[in-house]
């Protein structure tokens, strides 16, 4: 075994495709201690800059105080308790669904919502870049598969004309795809879904407290909201905090609650973490200007980086690729950038398609203008060195 564990070590760092964990110390915030560095963080998904906040701290310590930490049992044994079920009432609520589920995270949310709901008499159509929760949701529920290509519509609806025979048809994709940062066309696969009778499941991971008017996700930013039977999205970007949720009708609830693996085989999520959450939910909700101050400082600094003729491909979110396609350039990107104090981190195959390496730049609405504007010094001065730009 021991020498099957090298030679795979081995075949990674000779591919440039070797990870590594890097420790970071202190809260998730713009500026972040890495490995004992102080350095701007342009990596996190911490997008409202609430996962320090000190009201959802607060929130935090009083749950702690009234309802300890651990949750002790699943939710179907006696681990369902009033902060669960008040955190479900609240998001059911903003998101204007029957119901609401929680699950203990994104992944698991994705993996027992689509392994649950369908089967081998089933055919799924998945965007490609789908997140990799979706897809391997799709390997278990055992469902024939169909990927279309990223964002096609033509050929999402060439390959829906040729599958009447399965018992349901279901259009799953991201909402804001996490390594490209661009929009699904919701209105459009709602449009499709409706013509050939599909269930429409939409993940809205990177899209909750970001996206719409409200910060309802890509549903709301196109006025889809009652087009969509599943509405999946995580607790852990936007809202500071942990876990997922699934939104939907009551009985798709109910399905869920009694046959979803990943929420039935699974301790509950503490109590203080859906507090957590639903403090950020509350905030929001009310404050609108954190919202503003994201898309504002992402205008600026996605504006910039294609001024200085940066690649930023179809990007329409605080999420920034920077197209560097060799992944051993991109790595090297990541790294002086690291030694000017920037943490912008490398995203490689297979997490992107082959030849497509790049930096993942997010924005956070807590990044200040000096901030935006050391980032841009360091991109221009390091992209040219690396004959990027
Ligand atoms: N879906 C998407 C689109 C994501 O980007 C992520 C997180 N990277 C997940 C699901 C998984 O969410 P979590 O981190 O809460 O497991």
């Amino acid at each position: 075994m021991q020498k099957y564990l090298k030679r795979e070590l081995e075949v990674l760092a000779e591919k440039g495709l070797r990870r590594t964990l890097r420790q970071l110390k202190g809260s998730q915030g713009r500026e972040v201690i890495i490995d004992g560095r102080e350095v701007l963080n342009f990596c996190s998904n911490n997008y409202l800059g609430l996962a320090d906040d000190k009201r959802l701290i607060e929130a935090v310590q009083q749950s702690l105080e009234q309802e300890g930490f651990g949750s002790g049992a699943s939710r179907l044994v006696c681990g369902n308790m009033e902060a669960h079920q008040q955190l479900e009432k609240t998001i059911a609520k903003f998101k204007g669904t029957e119901r609401c589920l929680l699950f203990s995270s994104g992944y698991m949310a994705n993996v027992g919502i689509i392994s649950s709901l369908f089967n081998r008499n089933d055919i799924i159509f998945s965007d490609k870049l789908n997140h990799a929760s979706i897809v391997d949701g799709i390997v278990l529920s055992r469902a024939h598969l169909k990927r279309y290509p990223h964002g096609n519509m033509s050929a999402l609806e060439e390959m829906l004309k040729t599958a009447d025979e399965y018992k349901k048809k279901i259009i799953v994709t991201d909402s804001v795809f996490s390594m490209d940062g661009d929009i699904t066309p919701l209105d459009k696969i709602c449009a499709l879904a409706q013509k050939y009778q599909c269930v429409v499941m939409v993940d809205e991971a990177h899209a909750l407290g970001v996206m719409g008017k409200k910060g309802k996700g890509v549903v709301e930013y196109f006025g889809v909201e009652n087009q969509v039977d599943i509405q999946m999205g995580t607790l852990s970007k936007a809202a500071g905090s942990f876990g997922a949720y699934c939104c939907g009708s009551k009985e798709l609830i109910e399905v869920l609650i009694n046959k979803a693996r990943s929420f039935i085989y699974t301790t509950a999520m503490p109590p203080s973490t859906a507090i957590a959450s639903l403090k950020a939910i509350e905030i929001i909700k009310k404050e609108k200007n954190l919202r503003e101050q994201l898309w504002k400082n992402t205008k600026y600094l996605k504006g910039r980086l294609q001024e200085l003729g940066f690649d930023t491909m179809q990007s329409q979110s605080p999420i920034i690729p920077i197209l560097v396609k060799d992944s051993n350039i991109a790595v090297q990107f990541s790294r002086l950038l690291f030694n000017k104090g920037i943490f912008i981190s490398a995203i490689r195959p297979p997490t992107v398609p082959h030849n497509t390496a790049r930096l993942r730049l997010t924005v956070m609405a807590t990044h200040t203008q000096e901030d935006l504007d050391c980032v841009l010094k360091y991109m221009q001065k390091i992209g040219r060195e690396l004959c990027l730009i």
